[in-house]
């Protein structure tokens, strides 16, 4: 281990070979989900949970925020998964928030728990959420999740706003289903002073399978959204990801995000690493392989020698992901498991 890695000194940031910087964890506190989304989830749901042993507790998710954030990590994400089916995971979150310096700490949900969550996360610090909500329509949405209401989801949504957290709507544009709908999901977001973004679908878990039937390239988001944003290319915000935002056309300063994993690969600004609910490290969302975090904990190793463990995982990190050369085979693993 270099000399920079000392045992009790500062921690150095967190580069890659190719120069990058990473300043943003995604954090997967479950690997389970009380929906199964087509693009997700396999029908009966993911073959292989993890134990509960296997799983990083409160202590271990704390410790190593708190590394990260040594290492120069600005913001967390709790994702899965569902985080909000973590048992008590107002308190982890509240754990986080009390022992690292973050600028921001947000949440990606599906919104089914919301709705009671939503005042208990934001007292705890929660910055934001993002909700996925693919479609407007009760049937459709039923259909994208195989079988889920949309109430709740809306009543997770109004009460995540009356709580002054920041909204983000998340849309995975799929063609020859929701395709029709992206224009009224922008206004229904900008009406709440929500943030809509879309998402390109991704061969990644059950993914993979539809890319051929149901993939929407981000130029035919563009095209459904219309004369609601100015067409000039968006600005993207290094500090919040892959986003690029377009500006609404009638200058109310409201905006559209478009994340176009394909489309506009975006792995060159990459500031993200990824860290499972098994505590393993994923250099990029695409690996295969991860570097086992929470062995090494249980091992007796030092914060520096996690520090170490996690410089040393993202120096294979490739310069980007190789998504385009698919042809419906599955890269990396599902994103419940990754923690999208
Ligand atoms: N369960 C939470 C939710 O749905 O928001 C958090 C985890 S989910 C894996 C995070 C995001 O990944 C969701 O917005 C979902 O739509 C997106 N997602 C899942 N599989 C995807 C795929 N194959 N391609 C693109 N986005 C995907
Ligand atoms: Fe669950 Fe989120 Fe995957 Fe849907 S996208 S199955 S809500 S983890």
């Amino acid at each position: 281990m270099p000399a920079d890695f000392a045992p009790g000194g500062r921690l150095p940031p967190l580069t890659d070979r190719a120069g990058r910087q990473y300043r943003y964890l995604r954090l997967s506190v479950t690997d389970r989900c009380n929906m199964a989304c087509v693009y997700c989830m396999p029908p009966e749901g993911e073959a292989e949970h993890a134990l509960r042993r296997d799983v990083l507790s409160f202590e271990q998710i704390a410790r190593l925020t708190g590394v990260f954030s040594q290492m120069g990590i600005r913001r967390v994400r709790f994702t899965g998964g569902e985080p909000l089916i973590r048992k008590h995971v107002v308190d982890l979150l509240a754990q986080v928030h009390a022992q690292s310096t973050l600028d921001a700490l947000w949440l990606t949900t599906n919104g089914v728990r919301l709705a009671n969550l939503a005042e208990p996360l934001k007292a705890a610090g929660l910055t934001g959420v993002n909700v996925s909500i693919d479609s407007l329509d009760p049937d459709r949405f039923r259909r994208l999740t195989r079988g889920a209401e949309l109430a709740p989801v809306l009543a997770g949504i109004n009460a995540a706003s009356a709580a002054g957290l920041q909204v983000k709507l998340n849309t995975v544009a799929l063609r020859g289903e929701n395709e029709d709908e992206l224009g009224a999901l922008v206004d229904f977001a900008w009406e709440i002073g929500a943030i809509p973004r879309f998402i390109e679908l991704m061969p990644l878990g059950e993914g993979a399978a539809l890319l051929a039937s149901h993939h929407l390239p981000t130029s035919a988001v563009l095209a459904r959204i219309g004369a609601r944003v100015l067409p000039e290319a968006g600005t993207r915000d290094p500090a919040a990801g892959p986003a690029h935002y377009y500006m609404a056309a009638d200058g109310s300063g409201n905006k559209v995000g478009i994340i176009g994993a394909i489309s506009d690969k975006f792995c060159e600004n990459c500031n993200r690493i990824r860290l499972t609910s098994r505590g393993e490290i994923l250099a990029c969302i695409a690996s295969r392989s991860a570097m086992p975090l929470k062995d090494l904990m249980e091992r007796g190793q030092s914060d520096a020698e996690l520090a170490w463990a996690v410089h040393v995982a993202l120096q294979s990190k490739r310069a980007g992901h190789e998504f385009e050369l698919s042809s419906g085979q599955q890269h990396g693993r599902g994103m419940s498991l990754v923690g999208g």
